[in-house]
C-alpha cells in the first residue's frame, strides 16, 4: 500500500537494508521499483544511516527502514537525509509495535509505516498487518486503496450518496474474525510486552558472562531506544560455531532458528535489486546469528532453554573463548 501511495514507477529506487525479510523488498518490486541494498550497523543490525546518502541517485524515491528486533533505526539522521533529498521515509515496523525512539512510538515517525500481526510477531492475528499513515495528505487515498479502489469509506460516513471505483486498490481489509482476534491481542498488548521483556532480560543477564568471555555478542539497545523484546538473538564467532550451537540445542530438545539469507545474495534480490557499497556486516552477521525461543508461555521452560544453551556455549568457549 505504501508503494501504491507513492506512485512508484518502474526504475524508481527504494533504499533499504539487505538484512531483512523478503516482504520489505517485495512491496516495491511489485511496482517495478528497484531495491537498493545498504549495509547494516554492527551494533543494532539496522541500516547504517551513514551509508544512505551515497546510495541516493536521481531515481531514488524513498528510504524504507527496518527496525530490527524492535530496536529503532537512527531516525533523526535518516529523516535529515530524506529531507535534504526530498525522499519519503517508510518504516517497516513489522517487529516494532510498542517500541519507541526518543519517546516517539515506532511506526509514527516516517510518512508511512507498516506493522505485522503475523503469528511470529508480538501481537498477532495469524496473518495480518496495519498501514500507519502519518502524512495526512496520504490518508484519503490510503482509504481508497484499502477498499478496492473505491470511495466506500466515504459512503459509509455519509459523505457521498453512492460509492464507485475511483483509483487503483485491492482488498486489504481483515475479516471480522481476524479483527476480533486482533482486538483481543491489542487489549493484552501491554501485558504481552511486559512478559516478553522479562524473558528478554533473563536471557540478557544470563548471556553476559559469555559475552565477557568472548564467545557471544549480545543484542545492543542504544539509550535513545525503548524496545519491545521482539527477539533475543546471539551472535556466535563463526558459521561453524552456529551450526554446532543449533545442533547441540536440538539434541537437548530446543529448536533454535537463524535468519536472514541476505536479500542481495538471494536469487530474486540479484534479479530485482542492486547493492550500494559493501555488504560485509550483513554477510558476517547473517552467518553467525541465532535466535533463542521467546514467546508468551515460555516462562516455565526458559530455565531449561538456558541450561541447554549454557552447555552448548561452554563447549564452544573451550574453542573460541
Ligand atoms: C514479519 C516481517 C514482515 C512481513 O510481515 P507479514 O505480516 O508477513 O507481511 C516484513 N518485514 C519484516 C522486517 C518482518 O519481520
Amino acid at each position: 500500500m505504501s508503494a501504491l501511495l507513492l506512485n512508484l514507477e518502474p526504475g524508481d529506487e527504494v533504499i533499504m537494508p539487505s538484512f531483512t525479510f523478503v516482504s520489505t523488498a517485495n512491496a516495491f518490486v511489485l511496482r517495478g521499483a528497484v531495491p537498493v541494498f545498504v549495509d547494516i550497523r554492527p551494533d543494532t543490525l539496522n541500516i547504517d544511516e551513514k551509508l544512505i546518502e551515497a546510495a541516493i541517485t536521481s531515481r531514488t524515491r524513498a528510504i524504507c527502514v527496518v527496525h530490527y528486533a524492535g530496536v529503532a533505526c537512527a531516525m533523526d539522521e535518516i529523516l535529515a537525509v530524506a529531507e535534504r533529498h526530498g525522499l519519503t521515509v517508510i518504516e517497516d515496523a513489522a517487529q516494532a509495535i510498542f517500541s519507541s525512539y526518543k519517546g516517539r512510538r515506532l511506526g509514527g515517525i516516517g510518512a508511512l509505516a507498516a506493522l505485522s500481526f503475523h503469528e511470529t510477531k508480538n501481537v498477532i492475528s495469524g496473518e495480518g498487518g496495519a498501514l500507519l499513515v502519518n502524512d495526512p495528505c496520504l490518508e484519503e487515498r490510503a482509504e481508497i486503496i484499502r477498499e478496492k479502489g473505491t470511495n466506500r469509506s466515504k459512503f459509509f460516513r455519509g459523505q457521498v450518496d453512492k460509492y464507485t471505483w475511483v483509483d487503483v486498490g485491492s482488498s486489504y481489509l481483515p475479516g471480522e474474525i481476524i479483527a476480533a482476534f486482533l482486538a483481543a491481542q491489542l487489549e493484552q498488548g501491554e501485558a504481552i510486552t511486559r512478559t516478553r521483556l522479562s524473558l528478554w532480560d533473563t536471557y540478557h543477564a544470563w548471556a553476559e558472562p559469555y559475552e565477557v568471555g568472548g564467545v557471544v555478542r549480545r543484542p545492543v539497545v542504544p539509550v535513545e531506544c525503548t524496545h519491545n523484546a521482539h527477539m533475543y538473538y546471539l551472535l556466535l564467532p563463526s558459521l561453524e560455531a552456529r551450526m554446532r550451537f543449533i545442533e547441540s540445542m536440538r539434541e537437548a530438545g530446543v529448536g533454535t532458528v537463524f535468519h536472514y539469507i541476505p536479500l542481495h545474495s538471494s536469487p530474486a534480490g540479484q534479479r530485482f535489486g542492486r547493492t550500494s557499497g559493501g555488504m560485509e556486516i550483513t554477510d558476517s552477521v547473517s552467518g553467525r546469528l541465532v535466535r533463542l525461543p521467546l514467546y508468551v508461555g515460555l516462562e516455565d521452560q526458559q530455565e531449561a532453554v538456558i541450561d541447554a544453551a549454557s552447555l552448548a556455549l561452554d563447549s564452544l568457549q573451550v574453542e573460541f573463548g
